[in-house]
């Protein structure tokens, strides 16, 4: 793995940056950001393409962050990718914002331009890529249980399946009343002539076992968003004999072993895939938002697997 530079690095002037063979040019800003497997793809596509840069991780903690994102032009770098938990800090930090990303409240992808900072959301289409190559299905046909519709990425997912007009959604949150509000503002994109009984096309509902039997015995594909998964001693999020094998169930989670969440899926007969496909594919679309041209996709899979 290559090296971890810090928020200091970058603020004092970047020249550590210019000095790397090739130089510093792309970055993951996070806190962690050890775990990142975006380097690995990102620096694999870079050599595919002749990109003469180098992408590097950069610790940034939240309180150094509105500083960080400012002195990435004076640095040099082109863009920049943001994880956890600075999305929303990227959302303020950034001159521009696209509209997905202004309606997901956060930014993953940062754009230098003419020493302006833009700001655009990849999480939401990497996800839509990856449940079609899964599953070979697109969202809109689709009826959602959307697990953490509260977070960072469970709001991008949500703002997509909107975007995309998926048959249902039903947004299943620990906080209700965040659920609610992002109901009441996707609501809009749901209102259609579409019919399909008297339910509404988005729903909201909390963890409790009977709501969660209603909604998966309609549901197609079941999202986790939320931040439980890897550990072993995470508490299920939903009772394992909930899971039918009729069901899709994509875990936003990945990591070097499998959730309970899809052990338990899979042990009902369900299919199921972990985030390393939204993962490769928002980092795909970043290169293409950064490079305006396609994305070597089968190098940096290759390259994400080899890292995961
Ligand atoms: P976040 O903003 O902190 O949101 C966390 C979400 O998890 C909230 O909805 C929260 O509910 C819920 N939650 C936390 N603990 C819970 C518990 N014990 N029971 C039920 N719900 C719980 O985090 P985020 O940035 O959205 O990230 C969430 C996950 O998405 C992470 O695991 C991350 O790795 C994954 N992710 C993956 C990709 C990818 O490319 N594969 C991209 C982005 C994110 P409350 O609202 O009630 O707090």
């Amino acid at each position: 793995m290559s090296a971890i530079f810090s928020a200091d690095d970058l603020t004092s002037g970047g020249g550590v940056f210019s000095r790397l063979r090739p130089p510093a040019r792309l970055c993951v800003f996070g806190a962690p950001v050890d775990h990142s497997k975006s380097p690995a793809f990102q620096n694999a596509a870079l050599v595919a393409a002749g990109i003469d840069a180098a992408y590097v991780r950069i610790h940034v903690p939240p309180e150094k962050a509105a500083a960080a994102f400012r002195a990435l032009p004076g640095a040099g770098f082109l863009g920049a990718n943001v994880t956890i938990p600075l999305k929303a800090a990227a959302l303020a930090a950034v001159d521009e914002a696209d509209d997905y990303a202004r309606r997901s409240g956060s930014v993953n992808t940062v754009v230098v331009r003419d020493g302006l900072l833009l700001g655009f959301n990849t999480d939401g289409p990497g996800l839509s890529r990856a449940i079609r190559e899964e599953f070979s299905v697109d969202l809109r046909d689709l009826r959602v249980v959307l697990l953490g519709a509260g977070g960072g990425a469970g709001r991008a997912i949500a703002v997509q399946c909107a975007a995309e007009s998926c048959e249902r959604l039903v947004l299943v949150n620990r906080t209700v009343e965040k659920a609610r509000a992002l109901a009441a503002e996707l609501a809009p994109a749901f209102r259609s002539d579409r019919l399909l009984g008297p339910t509404d096309r988005v729903q909201v509902i909390g963890f409790g076992e009977s709501e969660l039997r209603e909604q998966l015995s309609r549901a197609d594909l079941v999202i986790n968003a939320t931040s439980v998964g890897m550990r072993r001693t995470d508490p299920p999020l939903i009772p394992a004999p909930l899971f039918t094998p009729n069901l899709m169930v994509y875990d936003t989670v990945y990591g070097s072993g499998t959730s309970r969440l899809l052990e338990d899926a899979a042990a009902a007969g369900a299919r199921c895939a972990n985030g390393l496909g939204m993962l490769l594919h928002q980092g795909a679309l970043s290169f293409e938002i950064w490079f305006d041209r396609p994305a070597p996709l089968d190098v940096m899979r290759r390259a994400l697997g080899e890292a995961a």
